[in-house]
C-alpha cells in the first residue's frame, strides 16, 4: 500500500513546485510541507471515493464555533498506520521526522474542552465510519499565544498560516454568499481531510473563510484613496480574522454575531444546494437525510436561518418549515455558568439581521401561545421565552427549535433537568438525554504516549483497543503482576524524564522526575480553582518552613492555562501563582522538596507531553460547575489517578474505577446546593488552620503584584465579594481542608510503589468508557439516526 520510492519522489517534486528547492537546501518547515502534501496526495482518491460514498444516505454535520485540531502530521501517519514506514522513509531522506513534527503549528480554533471535544468526535466519527462532516470557520488568527513577563500573561497573534497550511484544500467552487443588512461577503471553504485510524473513509472538516465579493474598489485605489479602497474587503475579512474577537465594546459584540451567522448560513446553504441537486424541491425528506447538531449556542443562529432559507426562498408554510426545521437539529448544552448562557440584545439582531430577528419574534409569538394554551403563568411564560427584556436567550430557542438536547455527563443532564432547565424538562421531557463526553484514544494514548500503547498492545496480544477500548478491561488480570506494575513505573518515569526536558527547553526551569508530578492543565477560570491549588502549595510551604523535618515526599506541581484576555481576575491567579513559584522554586532551604511551573502556552501539543507524565490529576472544580471534564479523561487513560472533586464526568471516572483508586475530596452538588445561600466564608478563614495565612499573601506585601491591584481584588472577591459575586462565590474556603487531606492520602499512597501502580492500572483498565468512539455511536444512534458506510 505504501511505496517508499513513491513518496521519496512526491517529497521532493513539491518542494520543487511549492519552494524551488532541492532537499538539501529546504528549511525544515518547508520540508514539514512538502512530506504533509505528500500524504494528501496520497489519499486523494480515498478522500473523493468516500465524499461519493456518503452521498447514497443520511448525513450528520457538526456545526461549531471551535475546533481545536491541535497538529496534523504525527496523528495522520498513526492513523494511516503508517508512521514507521514514513519515519524509515524521510530517515533516507535525511529528515528527522520528529523535527518537522515539532514545526507544525497547532491548529488552535478553539478556545479548550468544547473545541477539543469537536476534534475528538471528527476523529470518532472518522475511525467508524460515520457519514459526518465538520463545519466551522477558518480563523486566520486561532486561540492566541501565552507568554509570561515577570509573570503576567502576555498574548500573541496567532499567526498558525504563516507558512500556509498544507492541509487544506480551498474549494473554490463551492462558494456561496452571505448576507447581512450592511452589505454581503462571501464564504470560502476550505477542507481539511479527517483521516480515521485503520479504515478506507476519509471524513471532511469544511471550514469557511470570508471575503469580500469586490477585491478592493479599483476607482478608489485609482485615486490613490488607498485605505478607502481596501476597506470593504477589511470589513469582510474580518469576520473570519480572529477566534472570539474582543466583545467588550457593541462593534466586537456585532462581529461575533457576524460570525456566527456567518459560518451558519453558508453552511446550511451548502446543504441545501446538495440536497436540491439529489431531490430537487423535495424538503420533506430533508429531515430523512441531514443531521444537524448544534455544537453550544454559538450555532444556534440556524434554527431561523434554516426558516428562513425554508419560507422565504423555497415557499415552504411556516408549519412544514418549522417541522422540519425542528427534525433536522438537536443541540448541545455545554454549561450551567449563569454568565455562559448566551443571550443577544435584539437592537443588534434587528441592525444586522432583520429577517432573521422577524422570524425569531414569530417564534416567540408562537411559543407563548403554545403555553398559554397549556395554562402556564405570565410568570412562567416570562422566564421560558424566547425574547425577553429585548434580549434573545440563545439557549431557549435552541431547545424549543431541535428535537433533542443533551447534557455531556450524567451529574451535568440531571443538573439541567432537574435545576437549570426544570421548566424545559417538564415541557419536553422526550427531548433530552445525555451524552458523557468522550476523547479519542488515537491521540491520546496512541500517539502521545508510544510506550504505554506498546505495554498494552503486549498485555493484550492485539491492538483491537485502539478501536474498541473497552477492552483495556481485561488488563485487570495483571493487576497483581509485579512485573507489569514495574513497567508501568519504568513507562511513566521515562514520560516524566521527557517532559522534565521539554520544560527545561521551554520554560528553563529544571524538575526532578523522581518527584511527584501534580498537574493541573485546563483554561483559566474561577471555578476550575486553580487558586484553590495555589493556597494548598502555600500552605505546604509555609508547614515545611515551620517544620523542616517534615516528611513529605518530592512534589512539582504545574499548571497550564491561559485566561481569556479580558479575565482581570483569572490573569491575578496566574501572576499569583507565578509569584509563588518564584518564591517556592528560589528558596534553598526547600530543597527541592516542592517545586512549582506555570507552563506557557499551553496547548494540544503541549497537552500531549503533559499528561503521559503526570502522576495525579488536578480536577477540582466547584461541585455542579464543571458539565463534564475531558481532560480528566486523558488523564485517566495514561494511568494517573484523580484527585478531584465529586463533579462532572469526575464521578463516572471514580464509579468506573473505584473510588479506592482516586482521591475524592469536598462538598457534593448537595451540601453546596443547601449551603449556598447561607455561607459564609469568614467563618472558615479564621477557624481552618492555615488559611488565612496563605489567603492573607494577597494583601499583606508577601507578593507584589506590581501595582496592579491585581491581589486585592482577587482577596476582596474572596472575603467581601463583588458587586455580582458572593464572597467566595466558588467555596475555596470549604474545601480548603478537604482538598490537604486528600493531599495528604496521595503523599500516603504514593508511597506504596506497586499499590500506586496498581491504582494507575485500574484506572487505565476501566477508561473504555470514556472513548469519543463510545459517545459518537450513542449520538449516531440514539440522536442522528446515521449508520456506519464503508465500501465492501
Ligand atoms: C482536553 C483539553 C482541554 C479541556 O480540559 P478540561 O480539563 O476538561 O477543562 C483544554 N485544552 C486543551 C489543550 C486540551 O487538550
Amino acid at each position: 500500500m505504501f511505496d517508499r520510492k513513491k513518496f521519496q519522489e512526491s517529497i521532493e517534486r513539491i518542494l520543487k513546485l511549492e519552494f524551488c528547492k532541492i532537499l538539501e537546501k529546504a528549511e525544515s518547515y518547508e520540508k514539514y510541507y512538502a512530506v504533509s502534501k505528500a500524504l494528501i496526495e496520497n489519499i486523494v482518491d480515498r478522500w473523493n471515493e468516500t465524499e461519493e460514498l456518503y452521498k447514497k444516505g443520511k448525513q450528520a454535520y457538526y456545526l461549531s464555533a471551535e475546533f481545536l485540531m491541535g497538529r496534523a502530521l504525527g496523528n495522520n501517519l498513526i492513523n494511516l498506520g503508517i508512521y514507521e514506514e514514513v519515519k524509515k522513509a524521510l530517515d533516507e531522506m535525511n529528515i528527522d521526522i520528529n523535527l518537522i513534527e515539532e514545526i507544525e503549528e497547532d491548529a488552535g480554533l478553539g478556545n479548550g474542552g468544547l473545541g477539543r471535544l469537536a476534534a475528538c468526535f471528527m476523529d470518532s466519527c472518522a475511525t467508524m465510519n460515520l457519514p459526518v462532516t465538520g463545519y466551522g470557520i477558518r480563523y486566520s488568527h486561532g486561540i492566541f499565544k501565552q507568554k509570561f513577563v515577570d509573570g503576567f500573561q502576555v498574548e500573541e497573534g496567532d499567526n498558525w498560516l504563516k507558512y500556509g497550511d498544507p492541509w487544506s484544500v480551498r474549494r473554490s467552487e463551492d462558494t456561496v454568499i452571505v448576507e447581512f443588512s450592511d452589505g454581503a461577503v462571501k464564504a470560502v471553504p476550505y477542507d481539511t481531510p479527517i483521516i480515521g485510524y485503520d479504515t478506507k473513509n476519509i471524513n471532511k472538516l469544511r471550514l469557511w473563510k470570508a471575503e469580500p465579493i469586490k477585491d478592493f474598489d479599483f476607482k478608489l485605489f485609482n485615486e490613490q484613496e488607498y485605505d478607502e479602497a481596501v476597506k470593504e474587503k477589511n470589513r469582510a475579512e474580518d469576520i473570519s480574522r480572529v477566534l472570539y474577537p474582543n466583545d467588550s465594546k457593541n462593534e466586537g459584540k456585532i462581529l461575533r454575531l457576524k460570525q456566527q451567522y456567518f459560518f451558519v448560513s453558508a453552511s446550511l446553504k451548502d446543504l441545501i444546494k446538495k440536497h436540491k441537486e439529489k431531490f430537487g424541491k423535495n424538503f420533506e425528506i430533508f429531515s430523512d437525510y441531514h443531521a444537524i447538531q448544534l455544537n453550544d449556542t454559538h450555532p444556534v443562529v440556524a434554527i431561523p436561518e434554516l426558516m428562513r432559507i425554508f419560507i422565504d426562498e423555497e415557499g415552504l408554510s411556516w408549519e412544514k418549515a418549522w417541522e422540519i426545521t425542528k427534525n433536522t437539529f438537536s443541540y448541545t448544552n455545554h454549561t450551567i455558568l449563569a454568565e455562559a448562557l448566551e443571550q443577544w440584545w435584539s437592537g443588534f439582531y434587528k441592525e444586522i439581521l432583520p429577517r432573521i430577528y422577524e422570524i425569531i419574534k414569530e417564534i416567540d409569538k408562537r411559543f407563548v401561545i403554545q403555553l398559554k394554551e397549556k395554562g402556564y403563568s405570565n410568570n412562567k411564560i416570562n422566564s421560558m421565552r424566547i425574547i425577553a427584556d429585548d434580549m434573545i436567550k440563545m439557549a431557549h430557542l435552541a431547545i424549543h427549535g431541535t428535537h433533542t438536547t443533551n447534557g455531556v455527563a450524567k451529574l451535568h443532564t440531571e443538573i439541567l433537568k432537574h435545576q437549570e432547565l426544570k421548566d424545559w424538562y417538564e415541557l419536553y421531557p422526550e427531548r433530552f438525554q445525555n451524552k458523557t463526553n468522550g476523547i479519542t484514544p488515537r491521540r491520546w494514548l496512541k500517539l502521545c504516549n508510544k510506550e504505554l500503547s506498546e505495554m498494552i498492545t503486549e498485555l493484550l496480544g492485539t491492538d483491537n483497543w485502539i478501536k474498541d477500548l473497552s477492552i483495556l478491561k481485561e488488563l485487570e488480570k495483571y493487576l497483581d503482576d509485579e512485573k507489569v506494575l514495574n513497567r508501568f513505573l519504568e513507562i511513566k518515569k521515562k514520560k516524566k524524564e521527557e517532559l522534565a526536558d521539554y520544560i527545561y527547553a521551554n520554560e528553563g526551569i529544571c524538575i526532578d522526575p523522581n518527584s511527584i508530578f501534580d498537574i493541573q492543565i485546563k483554561r483559566l477560570h474561577e471555578y476550575k480553582r486553580q487558586l484553590l491549588n495555589a493556597f494548598h502549595i502555600l500552605d505546604l510551604y509555609y508547614r515545611l518552613k515551620e517544620n523542616p523535618k517534615m516528611d513529605i515526599l518530592p512534589r512539582t506541581f504545574i499548571f497550564g492555562a491561559k485566561a481569556a484576555p479580558g479575565y482581570f481576575r483569572a490573569k491575578g491567579i496566574i501572576k499569583f501563582i507565578n509569584e509563588i513559584a518564584k518564591l517556592i522554586n528560589n528558596d534553598s532551604e526547600i530543597d527541592g522538596k516542592i517545586k512549582v511551573v506555570f507552563v506557557q502556552n499551553y496547548r494540544v501539543s503541549y497537552a500531549e507531553k503533559l499528561f503521559p507524565a503526570a502522576d495525579i490529576s488536578e480536577q477540582i472544580s466547584t461541585a455542579g460547575k464543571e458539565a463534564s471534564g475531558t481532560g480528566n479523561m486523558k488523564f485517566m487513560l495514561n494511568g494517573t489517578p484523580t484527585l478531584g472533586t465529586y463533579d462532572g464526568a469526575n464521578v463516572e471516572i471514580v464509579k468506573e474505577a473505584g473510588e479506592e483508586n482516586n482521591f475524592i475530596f469536598g462538598a457534593r452538588v448537595e451540601e453546596i446546593e443547601k449551603i449556598k445561600e447561607t455561607y459564609d466564608p469568614i467563618e472558615y478563614y479564621e477557624k481552618v488552620s492555615g488559611l488565612k495565612r496563605v489567603v492573607d499573601t494577597l494583601i499583606d506585601g508577601t507578593f507584589d503584584d506590581d501595582k496592579t491591584g491585581m491581589f486585592e481584588e482577587l482577596y476582596n472577591s474572596l472575603l467581601k465579594g463583588a458587586s455580582w459575586h458572593r464572597p467566595d462565590n466558588y467555596f475555596l474556603f470549604r474545601d480548603f481542608d478537604d482538598y490537604r487531606e486528600a493531599h495528604k492520602m496521595v503523599d500516603k499512597a504514593y508511597r506504596d510503589r506497586l499499590g500506586w501502580a496498581k491504582k494507575c492500572l485500574k484506572n487505565i483498565a476501566n477508561a473504555g468508557k470514556f472513548s469519543s468512539d463510545r459517545t459518537i455511536e450513542e449520538y449516531a444512534k440514539e440522536i442522528w439516526n446515521i449508520k456506519a458506510i464503508r465500501d465492501s
